[in-house]
């Protein structure tokens, strides 16, 4: 078996107010390249009092994020129009959830890797390091800030740039920053750290480092979302960041399972949110993660949460199959959720089964 060898943030900055030092973080990083930055901050943030402290030089973009997820043509375009303006920058920052995040991990990349990020969707595809990047989370759950991979949506799939290099060099984490996201979203992209936890934990590749990371996030997972005290508030918040880095942690070490599968389907064919599909999906999986649907039903009670059901009595046979197709072919989170065994588990007719019960 080969082990994971595992490429970390390489610097994290962590507390209340922490993002003011972000001018100091980068300042010894302007001389590279052509000496400026790049900013892509979620729009959310365009009229608000951020104090992100560009220079005359610098290049910002604030980015909508709402109307789709990152795609690759967004990223290409992206990339041109910087380089044309002002050549490769120094250095680019993110300020904003894991759309924002991913969008700043793939420009990175993509500043010095030739051609479309369609040719590099897939495991250790890009050929040359990129520019240092940084990433400041604005909502807390999907790990983003610490994965090594930038989701993006291509004509032909949903996959991320993946590999050592798409590791942010530093993240800023200020849970001051999370204290605005609406209570649906705090939710949705919360829940995407308790779904990576326990699919981390369901499978033949968890191991004492991926629950050790895991068990700790689930705990603060639960003091946020469960037990008394649970709800929006900025102590939460500063375990919400946490919970978040340490899920993106364990499931790196070990890997996700069906919910995700089946996420990265209904995303790809109908466009659903990552966070939220996750949602939907979660709350039909009793039979295979039976104590955490229960705990997660319990959080969406507790909340006041109501999800979406009876979607696929929209869905014809042609978009069932296609969604069930996209889903097939992660066959390493099959692998981990059923076993050795999983290509007789986990068939395309199984996995529409499971796409019909939503
Ligand atoms: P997001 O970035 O898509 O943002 C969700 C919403 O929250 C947007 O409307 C945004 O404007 C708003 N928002 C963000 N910060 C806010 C704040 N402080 N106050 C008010 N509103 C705020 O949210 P997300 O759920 O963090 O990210 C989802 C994306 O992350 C998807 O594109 C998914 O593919 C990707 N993802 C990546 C990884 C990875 O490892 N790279 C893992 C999981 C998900
Ligand atoms: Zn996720």
């Amino acid at each position: 078996m080969q082990h994971k060898n595992f490429k970390n943030i390489d610097k994290v900055t962590y507390g209340r107010g922490s993002f003011s030092q972000l001018s100091e973080t980068i300042a010894p990083i302007r001389n590279e390249n052509n000496k400026y930055f790049v900013f892509v901050i979620d729009n959310y943030f365009k009229n608000k009092s951020l104090n992100y402290n560009a220079l005359p030089e610098d290049v910002v973009y604030f980015i909508d994020v709402d109307p789709h997820e990152p795609t690759t043509q967004q990223i290409d375009a992206l990339r041109d129009e910087v380089l044309a303006k002002k050549g490769l920058p120094s250095g680019i920052v993110g300020i904003g959830g894991g759309s924002i995040m991913d969008i700043a991990k793939a420009l990175s990349l993509m500043f010095t890797n030739e051609g479309s990020s369609t040719l590099y969707q897939g495991l250790n595809l890009i050929k040359k390091k990129g520019i240092y990047h940084l990433g400041v989370p604005t909502i807390s759950g999907t790990g983003a800030e610490v994965s090594m991979t930038a989701v993006l949506t291509g004509p032909e799939k949903k996959l991320g740039l993946k590999c050592d290099w798409t590791v942010f060099n530093q993240v800023i984490l200020d849970p001051e920053l999370i204290a605005s996201v609406p209570n649906d979203w705090w939710f949705y992209t919360g829940m995407d750290t308790y779904i990576h936890c326990i699919e981390s934990h369901n499978g033949i590749r968890n191991n004492a480092f991926s629950l050790a990371y895991g068990n700790q996030s689930l705990q603060l997972c639960r003091e946020v979302y469960l037990y008394e005290g649970a709800g929006q508030n900025s102590e939460n918040d500063d375990k919400l960041m946490v919970a978040s880095l340490m899920g993106g942690l364990s499931l790196t070490y070990s890997e996700v399972g069906v919910c995700h599968a089946l996420s990265y389907g209904l995303s790809k064919i109908l466009g659903t949110r990552h966070c939220y599909a996750n949602c939907i999906i979660f709350q039909h999986l009793e039979d295979i993660y039976a104590e955490g649907v229960n705990e997660f039903k319990q959080m969406l009670q507790k909340h006041a949460i109501v999800l979406p059901k009876n979607l696929s009595k929209n869905w014809d046979e042609n978009t069932l199959r296609k969604m069930a197709e996209v889903s097939y072919n992660l066959p390493f989170m099959w692998n981990h959720a059923f076993g050795e065994n999983y290509k007789e588990i986990a068939t395309i007719n199984y996995i529409e089964s499971l796409f019909k019960r939503l």
